[in-house]
């Protein structure tokens, strides 16, 4: 793994505070529930294998991801715990499964047909996807469930080691349309054999909301990474979350300009009186997206503005009084008293948290941090270089 970067901007990543989250949510759903830690998309921007290894540390058994590659670049990684895609995998890639020992979703028969062509031997283990009102993927009723039970149990390449459906409103504070999907998972998982496999219908809206209802496991996504699943259910939490993503940069220029000066492109800036400008080394193509343009970022402890159109790589700040070059400029987490939250960031951008730290892009290196000191870097730019030469 790389341990450098050359330019001043990276995502902070505390692992202290996943290991928190993890370890709260097991004590909050007790030891017979299993944690399946959700380390898609990058571990939701954070980085997959050191979140990963951290919520596996901290008494989570399993993994899930969205997709085949990303369970096979863990394995890459040197993770051996078990894996579960929770995306729609080709049919013909049933043996790359087999072959790295990850399981997979599987949602219609005619997915099974065309699977075990491309099965020589061995077994594939397979959750079954049931869909009770997310509308996504998934098996819609019980004759469906039937005949892909049915059609598993006269062959030897499959096995069905869990069953699971998805809620669509589990964060909000209404439970009808909640409640309605719970029900209809009972109605379809009793219509089939289930003993000795994992059945699971919780994300982390449900395991904190609802411990009761977590059959034997949960699938910990967003909370585990220290946000709540919903502004809606933010103030009920049963135990505090630990945020765990800091987005940080530097001043690399800082300018004094008189009043009338205009900043950055289009010119739609102008200086109010005499100024001084900071340029920060992170834009549009890092994930700090243009709409963030007038948002605040926190500098020498203070909330200051930003200022101009962000552009692909930079964007500038109005400092409240001259600071040194490589002065320390928090876009998102903590200086002293003052927080820049990724909810806040999200609620700038009209958006939810989950997005803004996938948003932020691979060009930016992430750093680990384990009792206040890093403990990796991961920076896939350098990486990559460096395989190719
Ligand atoms: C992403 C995902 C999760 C995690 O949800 P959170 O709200 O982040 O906890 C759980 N289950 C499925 C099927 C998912 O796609």
């Amino acid at each position: 793994m790389q341990h450098e970067f050359y330019r001043d901007t990276w995502v902070e990543v505390n692992l202290d505070a996943i290991t928190h989250n993890v370890k709260a949510m097991k004590h909050h759903i007790g030891e017979n529930v299993e944690i399946i830690a959700v380390v898609k998309a990058n571990g939701y921007g954070h980085g997959a294998y050191q979140v990963a290894k951290t919520a596996l540390d901290a008494g989570a058994s399993i993994l899930a991801v969205a997709f085949l590659d990303e369970a096979i670049a863990l394995r890459n990684s040197g993770i051996h715990a078990p894996i579960l895609v929770l995306g729609a995998t080709r049919a013909e890639n049933v043996d790359l499964a087999i072959k790295y020992n990850i399981t997979l979703t599987v949602f219609s028969l005619e997915w099974l047909y065309e699977a075990k062509q491309y099965i020589q031997k061995d077994t594939i283990n397979l959750h079954i996807k049931l869909d009770t009102g997310m509308g996504r993927l998934g098996v819609r009723n019980a004759e469906d469930l039937a005949s892909l039970m049915t059609f598993v149990s006269g062959s030897s390449l499959f096995a069905i080691t869990g069953i699971y459906t998805h809620f669509a409103t589990a964060d909000e504070i209404d439970l009808q349309y909640f409640n309605n999907q719970y029900e209809k998972f009972l109605e379809l998982i009793d219509s089939i054999s289930h003993e000795n496999i994992l059945v699971h219908c919780g994300n982390s809206a449900t395991g904190l909301r609802f411990p009761g209802k977590l059959f034997n496991a949960v699938r910990l996504g967003i909370s585990m990474y220290g946000l709540s699943p919903s502004l809606e259910i933010k103030n009920e939490l049963p135990y505090s979350l630990q945020e765990a993503f800091a987005l940080q940069t530097k001043l690399v220029h800082v300018k004094k300009v008189p009043k009338g000066t205009k900043v950055s492109y289009g010119a739609t800036y102008e200086a109010r009186e005499d100024e001084w400008i900071g340029t920060l080394p992170i834009g549009y193509a890092d994930g700090w997206l243009r709409s963030l343009k007038s948002s605040e970022v926190l500098v020498d402890d203070k909330r200051v503005e930003l200022v101009g159109r962000i552009c692909m790589d930079q964007c500038m700040v109005k400092l409240p009084y001259k600071l040194p070059v490589g002065t320390k400029v928090t876009l998102i987490g903590k200086q002293n008293n003052e927080q820049i939250s990724v909810d806040e960031v999200a609620e700038r951008l009209d958006t939810i948290n989950y997005e803004v730290t996938c948003m932020i892009t691979s060009r930016v290196p992430r750093m680990f941090y384990r009792n206040k000191s890093i403990i990796d870097v991961s920076n896939p730019l350098l990486t990559n270089m460096t395989r190719e030469c």
